[in-house]
C-alpha cells in the first residue's frame, strides 16, 4: 500500500510532552529530517508549486529553517538568505522585535541580503502564534522582498499564526497540521 505524504510526515516527527516548558506538546522534525525518504518528501512537496517559476532567495528563520531552507533553495537554484536572532550577523543588519509566548525577542537579516523586488520564499518548519514568521515577514517587507509565500512542514492552527500572515497578505503553504499546542 502506498502511503501518503501526510501519513510518511505524520510518522516521522516526533513529539516531545512538556518541552521546553510544562504544557508544550514540542514536534521535533529532528526524526523526520534523519529520514531520507522523509525529508526528501517533505521538501519536494514544498517545492513544487514553484518549481519553473522564478524566485531569486529563500529566507530561512534559525534554526531549523536553515535546514529547510538550504534544500528548498538548491532546489529550486535560487540564493539562500538566514534570518537570524541578534547579534549573530557579522555585516550590516535590520533588526525588528518579534513576541514570544511571553516577552519580546529581536531578529535581523543582512541588509544586503535581499534587493528591492526580489522574490522571496520564507521557510521555518512550524507555524505557531505566527509572532517569529510575522517578523520576518516585516524584515523582508521592509528592504523592498516579493513575498511569494510563506512555508512551514508543520502548522498549529489553533494559534493562529496563518491568518496573522495571511492578514499581511502573505500566502501561506503549510504540509500537516496538528490540534493543540
Ligand atoms: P510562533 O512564533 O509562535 O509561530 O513559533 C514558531 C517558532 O517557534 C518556530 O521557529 C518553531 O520552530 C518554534 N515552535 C513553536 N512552537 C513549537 C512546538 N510546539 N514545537 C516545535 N517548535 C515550536
Amino acid at each position: 500500500m502506498k502511503t501518503t505524504l501526510e501519513d510518511t510526515l505524520l510518522s516521522s516527527i516526533r513529539t516531545i510532552k512538556d518541552y521546553p516548558k510544562p504544557g508544550i506538546l514540542f514536534r521535533d522534525i529532528t526524526t523526520l529530517l534523519g529520514d531520507a525518504r522523509a525529508f526528501r518528501r517533505a521538501i519536494d512537496e514544498l517545492v513544487y508549486p514553484y518549481a519553473g517559476l522564478k524566485v531569486d532567495k529563500i529566507a530561512g528563520i534559525e534554526a531549523r529553517g536553515f535546514i529547510l531552507g538550504g534544500a528548498i533553495a538548491h532546489q529550486l537554484s535560487a540564493g539562500f538568505v538566514p534570518i537570524r536572532k541578534k547579534g549573530k550577523l557579522p555585516h550590516e543588519t535590520v533588526r525588528v522585535a518579534y513576541s514570544l509566548e511571553y516577552g519580546l525577542d529581536e531578529m535581523e537579516m543582512h541588509k544586503d541580503a535581499v534587493q528591492p523586488g526580489e522574490k522571496v520564499i520564507l521557510v521555518d518548519d512550524l507555524i505557531a502564534t505566527g509572532g517569529t514568521a510575522e517578523g520576518a515577514v516585516k524584515l523582508l517587507t521592509q528592504m523592498g522582498a516579493d513575498i511569494v509565500a510563506a512555508c512551514f512542514v508543520i502548522d498549529l492552527p489553533d494559534l493562529g499564526g496563518r491568518r496573522k500572515l495571511e492578514n499581511l497578505g502573505v500566502t501561506v503553504r503549510t504540509l500537516i497540521a496538528f490540534e493543540g499546542h
